[in-house]
């Protein structure tokens, strides 16, 4: 490696094959942006497992560096609101999509993008919690935003074992709700368990063929599944309940019916963690800050060096990873 180079990874596209490498780069290498940060942990969500292995056409330009996440510290800024030394995370905004990403030593990115790390989490913490983590929180406040509340009834997450899922089982059971989580992985009962699941549901169970309305089993759903796991959770939801639907798992449809909504007042509200305001975003951090118990959150996080994110890719989108990953990126 060159004085002055830092490690990355590329996604390179040539014709229709797309291939993915480590490599080396030099600041000049990096797009437009008024802050640079080194970039010290990433992580692995499922739609970096979608831009890695090119199963989905995440990465709109090319070359990317892939990584929808990075956690680290200010290095250099032009922006009024940052300093040399801050400590900042970035989530969604095209990383990977249209601007470079967070795997890679060094990010030159938009300053307003950037959220401060809030007191009482590491840089490592925030990637444990990453954009699934944070898409978790924004759903457990669509949830409560809907009327939503323990008093109403139990919660329903489905991919239970996974990113998401992890993140909004521990989130609901320390706000005091009874959560079911429904998972596709009975070896993981135990473990669903002490993040603090009440009842476990198969992924079967809510897999087949939906009536239009079924028995009102629950108050509130967080769903990173979608599909017909989405029309049976909202067939099941209890009168005005809401259905925070945020994933799409198992499939990008929707064969439901209108019978939840007009019958039951049914509400399902859309998560987006991209594009969202700024304003919600640090409020998402800041109730995250609160209300995320740090050991489940280590119990849920494994950890990887850079060079890892390529396996890491391809088991996250075969439903064999537990929980979360946090990528060691050095920086
Ligand atoms: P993970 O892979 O970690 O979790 C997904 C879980 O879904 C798996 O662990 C598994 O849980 C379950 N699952 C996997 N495949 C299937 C299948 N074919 N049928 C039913 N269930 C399945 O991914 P993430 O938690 O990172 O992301 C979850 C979803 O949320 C993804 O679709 C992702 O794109 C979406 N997402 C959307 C965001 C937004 O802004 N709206 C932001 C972040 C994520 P189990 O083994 O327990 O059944």
């Amino acid at each position: 490696m060159k004085h002055g180079e830092f490690r990355a990874v590329l996604i390179r596209k040539d014709g229709d094959r797309q291939s993915a490498e480590e490599t080396h780069l030099a600041l000049d290498d990096l797009m437009e942006g008024d802050t640079v940060v080194r970039v010290t942990h990433s992580t692995v969500n499922y739609k970096d497992g979608l831009a890695l292995t090119g199963a989905a056409p995440i990465a709109r330009r090319f070359p990317m560096i892939p990584g929808i996440d990075l956690a680290g510290e200010v290095l250099e800024t032009a922006h009024a609101g940052l300093r040399p030394g801050e400590k900042v995370l970035l989530n969604g905004h095209g990383l990977s999509e249209t601007h470079y990403g967070g795997y890679a030593e060094r990010a030159r990115v938009k300053g307003e993008w950037l959220v401060p790390i809030p007191p009482g989490f590491t840089a490592e913490d925030t990637m444990a919690i990453g954009t699934a983590g944070y898409t978790a929180m924004l759903s457990v406040m669509a949830l409560e935003h809907g009327g939503v509340a323990p008093a109403k009834g139990p919660v329903v997450v489905t991919g239970a074992a996974g990113g998401v899922g992890s993140v909004a089982i521990a989130l609901l059971a320390k706000l005091g709700y009874d959560v079911i989580a429904s998972t596709g992985r009975a070896e993981e009962t135990g473990y669903l368990k002490d993040l603090g699941a009440k009842e476990i549901v198969a992924r079967t169970e809510l897999a087949g063929d939906p009536k239009p309305l079924g028995k009102e089993r629950w108050a509130g759903a967080i769903d990173s599944v979608g599909s017909k796991t989405l029309a049976n959770v909202l067939a099941q939801t209890r009168y005005g309940g809401v259905v925070a639907a945020c994933g799409l798992a198992g499939g990008m449809d929707l064969p439901a019916s209108v019978a939840p909504f007009i019958l039951r007042g049914i509400t399902l509200a859309g998560i987006e963690s991209v594009h969202a305001p700024h304003e919600r975003r640090i409020a998402a951090w800041n109730r995250l800050a609160r209300d995320l118990d740090k050991d489940k959150l280590r119990a849920m996080t494994t950890r990887i060096a850079l060079s890892g994110v390529f396996e890491a890719a391809k088991n996250i989108l075969a439903g064999k990873v537990r929980g979360r990953i946090v990528v060691e990126v050095g920086g």
